[in-house]
């Protein structure tokens, strides 16, 4: 039987941002007695975790208290190895701490500016400009020889048919319009300093054949800052509503660090389920580039 861990997306959205140290200083600064009282606890839980994370690296976290600050369904549901996990994603718990703390989402927002083009007359438009703290890519691509990048401008491109005001200035109502080219470009807001990409992203290349994991990259063909990758979140699927994530976080000595709470047999021996860090080098060993759910991005 499959070992079916209850909190590994917690723990593995956790890792990741207990490595990412905007984040954890701006845990640290926040005074408990400015909060709403919805957000005491969460905090109070997250400092709680940061302390014990800055005094014992890697650290086994287990986040049982936590996650019932962040909201109830995230609540432990059973101690018992028997009862089946209630299956949740890692990027979903992110979002939920965003949702109660929006101070947090500032450190990860972004815009993304909307452009339709006319493919007859070239005309633009601007269409508008959305927020956001996470890009989720929204096709699964598997088994391509395309770049990282690719994959990423594939899906910020679409078209779609509408009315030209050029090519047909009059007859509103009954113009069948042109295709138009939806153009989408990231813009980096200025105290943004992280960059969640969910979905497959790790997208194998037919020249470099690997993801580069520690080079510096734009982002989005956006030439405004680089980013590197400090964290990466991996989910393995083992059927209709079982799977598993784990994580690979990078320290700032630039040495690559492994969580998974399935890394110790006795993690399901204990009522309270942990996540275990493991040094992994210079590379995390990626066997399954394919499944990653999340990237983190720190800008340089
Ligand atoms: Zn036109």
């Amino acid at each position: 039987m499959n070992p079916k861990p209850e909190s590994c997306y917690a723990n593995s959205a956790m890792q990741n941002l207990l490595y990412a140290k905007y984040f954890t200083d701006l845990v640290d600064s926040i005074q408990i007695e400015l909060l709403l009282p919805e957000q005491i606890t969460l905090v109070t839980e997250l400092k709680k975790i940061i302390n014990e994370f800055k005094k014992n690296q890697p650290i086994c976290i287990s986040i049982d208290s936590f996650r019932t600050s962040v909201s109830p369904e995230y609540a432990p549901t059973s101690l018992s190895t028997n009862a089946p996990g209630i299956y949740h994603d890692s990027i979903d718990f992110i979002d939920s701490i965003f949702n109660k703390m929006p101070e947090f989402e500032n450190l990860f927002k972004f815009e993304i500016e909307i452009e339709s083009e006319c493919t007859q007359c070239g005309r633009k438009d601007a269409l508008r400009k959305e927020q956001m703290h996470k890009f989720e890519m929204l096709n699964v691509i598997q088994n391509e020889s395309i770049t990282f990048k690719d994959a990423m401008n594939r899906e910020l491109t679409e078209s779609l048919v509408k009315r030209c005001v050029n090519c047909n200035p009059r007859d509103l109502e009954t113009e069948e319009g042109t295709i138009h080219n939806i153009l989408k470009k990231v813009v980096f807001k200025e105290d943004q300093k992280y960059m969640i990409i969910g979905k497959n992203v790790m997208v194998p290349n037919s020249k470099t054949k690997y993801f580069k994991f520690n080079d510096e990259k734009y982002l989005f063909n956006n030439r405004s800052c680089k980013w590197k990758l400090i964290g990466i979140i991996i989910y393995l699927s083992y059927g209709e509503d079982s799977g598993h994530y784990y994580s690979f976080t990078k320290r700032s000595d630039n040495q690559w660090l492994k969580q998974d709470c399935l890394g110790n047999s006795t993690a399901y021996s204990t009522a309270t389920e942990k996540s275990i860090a493991y040094l992994e080098g210079s590379t995390p060993n990626c066997l399954n580039l394919l499944n990653t759910r999340m990237l983190l991005f720190e800008r340089i």
